[in-house]
């Protein structure tokens, strides 16, 4: 069965999540699953889009704060749907090309963006009895554009997500309640001894840990956390994971502290640093917070996204897994009371790891596949029924 999954490198996270549950697809069901994944604003391959993974970093800076007010000026159902009507003679026909050009027996969408045109796209261009499928990834304050109307299957992380998939009108029968998507790397070593991980990472055993992280592209005023906590001389060994920011990475390389630090560009192996921490001081990207409550780790909010991330933040203190420290010194603060008291951290870390959603990404897989045999059923995988005979052979429009 053939699968297009919608993303997009807007941050690490819609890439993390579609590849966690393509991971799964193929676990279970070995080479019957194909799956294709497209950044779809690259795929468009029309100016603005396909520099929007590029400008991503740029246009979330200056604290978020022209991203926040956009957000919150198009955060309506309303809206969405007359800006994607808006859009649509410009869009139409790359999006035709991009779903010709991947033909699936179902399409899911990683990311907010595309899915009012993915719906249309779906309607005029292919038949309507292709399943459509969104998993939304934001824990709370999840954007209206995600909750386009007309697909079959809306996957949420949390109680909080429905409640906001019903309030912009979607049935509650086709919502469903089942986590964020981590891989299964996360839960295979949910309980790998912490002495094992730091033995692996080449870390002192005895002191306790600090991991500060930004994401996949290091955002947000992760060098000056860096730094305040530096200055307070914490007994702990510091980790800084930068993901792709290289001008972050060389900075902190070069910095004079009067603490070690150990600093690291992009791992792909987040699981095992997060296992050998006592302490995640991170910005609220609902991925990484979705993994740290798989790793059972106290949090420390030092920054978050404005829209977007604001609910993961009120998420994660709520349930008494995380402490919001939105400033430099506060972060540094948060982390040295935390040191300090390890009867929290414990509290904290147990916190955590009640939200901890582990078979999501298994869970997803399985719901993907499930709408696959229904359309299966129907047409007997003949996708030519969907997207006409020559649908490969569909370069140009
Ligand atoms: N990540 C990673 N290696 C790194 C930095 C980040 O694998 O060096 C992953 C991290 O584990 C998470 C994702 O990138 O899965 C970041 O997603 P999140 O939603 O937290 O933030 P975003 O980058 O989307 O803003």
């Amino acid at each position: 069965m053939r699968f297009l999954f919608l993303f997009s490198d807007t941050g690490g996270g819609h890439r993390a999540s579609a590849q966690a549950v393509r991971n799964e697809l193929s676990r279970l069901y070995g080479d019957a699953a194909q799956v294709e994944m497209v950044d779809f604003f690259k795929a468009l391959g029309r100016w603005p889009f396909t520099h929007i993974p590029g400008w991503y970093p740029a246009m979330v800076g200056m604290h978020g704060v022209p991203w926040g007010v956009g957000y919150h000026l198009t955060d309506r159902k309303d809206l969405v749907k007359a800006l994607s009507h808006l859009m649509w003679p410009y869009t139409a026909h790359p999006f035709r090309r991009v779903l010709y050009q991947n033909p699936a027996d179902v399409i899911v969408s990683f990311h907010g963006v595309p899915n009012y045109a993915l719906r249309m796209a779906r309607n005029k261009y292919i038949q309507k009895t292709v399943p459509t499928m969104v998993v939304a990834l934001d824990l709370v304050t999840v954007h209206a554009a995600w909750f386009a109307p007309g697909h079959d299957l809306y996957v949420v992380p949390t109680d909080e997500a429905r409640e906001r998939a019903l309030a912009c009108g979607i049935a509650s029968e086709q919502v469903k309640v089942i986590g964020m998507p981590a891989r299964r790397a996360f839960v295979v070593a949910k309980d790998l001894p912490q002495s094992e991980a730091r033995t692996q990472l080449g870390l002192p055993l005895e002191e306790p840990m600090v991991l500060l992280v930004g994401g996949g592209e290091g955002m947000g005023p992760l060098k000056s956390v860096v730094c305040a906590l530096a200055e307070k001389f914490p007994k702990a060994q510091l980790v800084v994971i930068t993901g792709r920011n290289q001008a972050l990475y060389e900075q902190l390389c070069q910095a004079r502290l009067p603490v070690p630090l150990r600093v690291e560009s992009f791992v792909s192996n987040m699981e095992v640093w997060m296992r050998a921490a006592d302490i995640l001081v991170t910005k609220a990207g609902p991925n990484t917070l979705a993994e740290a409550f798989i790793a059972g780790l106290p949090l420390v909010l030092y920054d978050a996204i404005p829209g977007q991330e604001d609910g993961n933040v009120s998420y994660a203190v709520d349930h008494g897994a995380g402490v919001w420290a939105p400033h430099p010194d506060q972060s540094a603060e948060a982390v040295m009371a935390l040191l300090a008291d390890s009867a929290r951290r414990r509290e904290m870390a147990a916190c955590s790891r009640a939200l901890a959603r582990p078979d999501a990404a298994e869970l997803i897989a399985r719901d993907i596949w499930q709408l696959g045999l229904e359309s299966w059923s129907t047409l007997g995988g003949d996708l030519s029924q969907y997207y006409g005979k020559d649908s490969t052979l569909f370069p140009f429009f």
